[in-house]
């Protein structure tokens, strides 16, 4: 079983989140994207635990600054996609798209979703039905396309719309009342939407992240996986 712990990083800038995730049988734990060091390590503290490895979706500042601390306070190994090896700082392990990687006896498959930076993954632990977005999949809207093009995002989308209803998704950033007017009206305020936006705004009034909601909530109320075809996904 997987044990997933949302870690709220640059609360006035960017919202980022890191995450910490701990295999419970073998405990063994890492920490998905950190941001910055100090909330990651505070949580760490926090939990008792060590993490062994550091996993990267996307090369970006604001999800690889604190690998480097990380690293070197508790010996971690830092782990991205092969291709990005040569721009993350002190990348120790490269992953295959299509492969797998272990944590302890949780295992993740690795999706490339290439299109907000090439070489972006994804991190889906498939019998626990968790899957890290990165900058991809945010609630309620997608990450901007900086590398890729707009049939690389659409693909992307595909491949994550082609995962089970019942997944639930971690993204890369707090985001969702961003995305909340355009969803709203997208949807014409439907029943799904607004049972969406209730559950969201419950959550962050309680000091919670809106994450995870499932992928199935997501299709119902997302307009960029709503979309079916690539000139309607170009057109929002
Ligand atoms: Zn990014
Ligand atoms: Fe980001």
């Amino acid at each position: 079983m997987l044990e997933v712990y949302p870690v709220l990083c640059r609360p006035d800038y960017m919202d980022n989140y890191a995450y910490i995730i701990i295999d419970t049988i073998s405990q063994t734990a890492a920490v998905i994207d950190p941001s910055e060091a100090t909330p990651v390590i505070k949580k760490c503290d926090d939990l008792g635990i060590k993490p062994q490895y550091i996993l990267n979706t996307h090369h970006h500042f604001d999800h690889v600054d604190g690998n480097i601390e990380l690293k070197n306070k508790y010996n971690a190994q830092i782990v991205c996609n092969s291709a990005d090896i040569h721009r993350i700082k002190g990348a120790d392990i490269g992953l295959e798209a299509g492969k797998t990687f272990s944590l302890g006896k949780s295992v993740a498959e690795i999706i490339d979703v290439s299109a907000h930076t090439i070489g972006h993954i994804l991190y889906y632990f498939k019998s626990d039905k968790i899957l890290f977005t990165g900058d991809t999949l945010f609630n309620l809207c997608i990450g901007g396309i900086f590398e890729g093009t707009a049939e690389q995002m659409f693909a992307a989308l595909q491949k994550i719309k082609s995962l089970p209803d019942d997944t639930l998704f971690y993204p890369g950033h707090e985001y969702t009342m961003g995305g909340a007017g355009f969803a709203y009206n997208y949807n014409h305020g439907n029943e799904d939407i607004q049972k969406y936006l209730t559950k969201a705004r419950d959550r962050l009034a309680s000091g919670l992240p809106v994450a995870p909601m499932s992928l199935g909530e997501e299709k119902k109320c997302n307009p960029y996986l709503e979309v079916n075809t690539l000139t309607e996904f170009k057109s929002l």
